[in-house]
C-alpha cells in the first residue's frame, strides 16, 4: 500500500531554503479532533499514479488530516501578498495552508497543501481552520471545474473533525488536501516587488521558469514568456468562465495562480437564470466581481502583476504582453460559444449571432445550462417547441431561431455528430449552490452520501445520470434566498 509521504519532494523548500523569511514560514500543523474522512478522489489518486487503496493506509489519513505529518516532511506556508478588492492589501500569505511538498505526475510536479491545518505565521486574527461547509464547496467545485476542461487546483480528499469552530455560528474544521500544478500567486510577486526585495522576486520567477518551462533561459527572454504565459492563460481560463456561467466571487490577486489556472473557492457560484450582473458573493456590496466584469477584471490584475515584474524586463515587453490579453480573451471565448452551439467552424457573423442569444437569454431570464443542454436537440427541421417554452417572449426565440437554422446550413457535420459535440461540451449538471447547500446540511448532520453523489455527478457532468434528474431542473423556489459571502 502507498505511503505518500515516500513520494513526496521537497522541490520547493530545497530551492529556497537559507531564504526562509523572504519566501515562507516553516510551520507546524495543529491536529483536529476525531478525524473523518468526507470524500477520498480515487480517480485524482490514481491519477497521481497512487492505488486506489491509498485511503486504507491510515498513515495516509493521519497525513491528509494533518494529524501526523512524518519526520521527513517539513511543512511550509507561504507569503504572498495582495490587491483585494482593487486596494493595496500589503502582506497576506498563506494563513491556513501549509504545503507538503510535491509529488512528480508524468514529469510535472504537483504541489500538495493542506487547507485548515491550523494557523501559520500568516493567520493574522485568523484561526487558521476552514469549516466543513465551505470545504465541501471547494472540493466539489473544484472537482466540477476539471470535469468542464478549466484549469484548476484538484481536492485529493476531505476530512472533516469535531474541532469546533466559531464562525457566526460553532461549526466543525475540516482539511481539505488541494493538489496544484502551482501555489504561486500573482500576489507573491507584488509581496517582493512592494517590499524592494529584487532578488526574491528574481529567484521565484527562476524558480517558476526551472520547474514550468525547463527548456527556457532564465533571463529577459525567459521573464517575458512566462508573463506572456500568465497572460494568455488567464484570458483563456476566464473566457472559459464566461462560456460556462460561472463566477469566481473573489478575484483579488492574491487569489489569482501565475499559472492562469482556477484556485481559490470562495463565495463562487454557476449563474442558474443568465443574467450578466450577477454578483455571487453576497460581499461584494459594488458588484465590483460581477459576472460581466470578470473579463476586465483579470486584465486589471494582470496589470498589478506586470507592475510587480518591471525589474525584470522592460516595459515595452510588459505592455507588448498585456496587448495580447483582449484578443486571446475574445478568441477563446467565440470558440467555446461556438462549440457550445455545435458549430465547427467559425465564421464572421457567429459573434453577432452569440451576442443576440445571450441577450435574449437575459431579457427571459433563461437557465443557462438547461438552455443549453436543451439546444443539443435542436433540429432545423422539426419543432423546437420544448426549448422556445424556456423562454417568457416565445418569439425572441423564434427569432433567433431563425438566424440559427440560416447559419447551420453553412454546417457540414451530420446533425447527430452535431448533436454528440454538444453533449459534450454542454454539461447537464452544474454545481449549483442549493445542491451544494443540500449536501451540506447532510454533512453536518453526519450524512456524507450526498456530497459523494455530487461529487461522481459533477465528475461526469455531461452523462444522463436519470437517477438524479432533479439536479438537472431549475432549482426551487428556496435556492433564491440562500447568500454566499467570504465567511468560510
Ligand atoms: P481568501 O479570502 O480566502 O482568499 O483569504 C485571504 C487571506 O486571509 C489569505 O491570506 C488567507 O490565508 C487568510 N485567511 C482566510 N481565512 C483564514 C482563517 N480562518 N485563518 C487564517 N487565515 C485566514
Ligand atoms: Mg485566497
Amino acid at each position: 500500500m502507498h505511503a505518500i509521504h515516500s513520494r513526496l519532494a521537497q522541490h520547493f523548500l530545497d530551492a529556497f531554503s537559507g531564504a526562509e523569511h523572504e519566501h515562507f514560514s516553516h510551520v507546524q500543523s495543529q491536529p483536529i479532533q476525531q478525524p473523518t474522512a468526507v470524500i477520498e478522489n480515487r480517480e485524482l489518486a490514481m491519477e497521481m499514479g497512487f492505488e486506489q487503496s491509498l485511503f486504507d493506509n491510515p498513515a495516509n489519513l493521519a497525513l491528509l488530516s494533518g494529524n501526523t505529518i512524518p519526520n521527513n516532511i517539513q511543512p511550509i506556508a507561504l507569503v504572498y501578498a495582495g490587491h483585494q478588492f482593487g486596494v493595496w492589501a500589503g502582506q497576506l500569505g498563506d494563513g491556513r495552508a501549509m504545503t507538503l511538498g510535491e509529488i512528480e505526475v508524468a514529469g510535472e510536479l504537483w504541489d500538495l497543501q493542506l487547507k485548515g491545518a491550523g494557523t501559520t505565521p500568516y493567520s493574522r486574527f485568523g484561526d487558521g481552520r476552514a469549516v466543513l461547509r465551505s470545504s465541501i464547496r471547494e472540493y466539489l467545485c473544484s472537482e466540477a471545474m476539471h470535469a468542464l476542461g478549466i484549469d484548476t487546483t484538484r481536492a485529493l480528499c476531505l476530512i472533516n473533525s469535531s474541532t469546533p469552530v466559531y464562525r457566526e455560528s460553532v461549526e466543525s474544521a475540516a482539511v481539505v488536501c488541494r493538489v496544484a500544478r502551482s501555489h504561486i500567486r500573482f500576489g507573491s510577486f507584488e509581496h517582493h516587488h512592494y517590499r524592494g526585495q529584487t532578488g526574491a522576486l528574481k529567484a521565484l520567477a527562476d524558480y517558476l521558469l526551472e520547474r514550468h518551462f525547463p527548456t527556457t533561459k532564465r533571463d529577459g527572454e525567459g521573464y517575458r514568456e512566462l508573463f506572456e504565459n500568465a497572460v494568455v492563460k488567464t484570458a483563456q481560463t476566464i473566457a472559459k468562465w464566461q462560456a460556462i456561467g460561472f463566477s469566481h466571487g473573489v478575484m483579488n490577486t492574491d487569489n489569482m495562480s501565475i499559472l492562469g489556472d482556477t484556485i481559490d473557492y470562495g463565495p463562487f457560484g454557476f449563474m442558474d437564470s443568465y443574467d450578466p450582473n450577477f454578483i455571487c458573493n453576497h460581499s461584494d456590496n459594488r458588484g465590483r466581481y460581477a459576472f460581466k466584469n470578470q473579463p476586465s477584471i483579470g486584465l486589471w490584475n494582470l496589470n498589478a502583476l506586470a507592475t510587480a515584474l518591471s525589474s525584470l524586463m522592460p516595459s515595452e515587453h510588459l505592455i507588448a504582453a498585456l496587448e495580447r490579453y483582449e484578443s486571446e480573451y475574445q478568441a477563446g471565448f467565440l470558440r467555446a460559444m461556438a462549440s457550445k452551439l455545435g458549430l465547427a467552424q467559425i465564421e464572421p457573423g457567429d459573434r453577432m449571432m452569440i451576442d443576440n442569444l445571450l441577450a435574449i437569454l437575459a431579457s427571459n431570464r433563461v437557465d443557462y445550462c438547461n438552455f443549453f443542454r436543451a439546444l443539443c436537440h435542436y433540429r432545423p427541421d422539426r419543432d423546437n417547441r420544448v426549448i422556445g417554452d424556456l423562454f417568457i417572449q416565445r418569439s425572441d426565440f423564434d427569432h433567433w431561431s431563425g438566424d440559427y437554422n440560416e447559419r447551420l446550413r453553412n454546417e457540414t457535420l451530420d446533425e447527430e455528430l452535431r448533436e454528440r459535440n454538444m453533449r459534450a461540451v454542454n454539461p447537464k449538471y452544474i454545481l449549483r449552490n442549493y445542491m451544494a447547500q443540500e449536501a451540506i446540511d447532510a454533512a453536518q448532520q453526519g450524512n456524507y452520501d450526498l456530497t459523494r453523489q455530487l461529487l461522481m455527478i459533477l465528475q461526469t457532468p455531461f452523462d444522463e445520470h436519470p437517477e438524479f434528474e432533479r439536479y438537472a431542473a431549475s432549482p426551487p423556489d428556496w435556492a433564491a434566498a440562500l447568500s454566499v459571502s467570504c465567511s468560510s
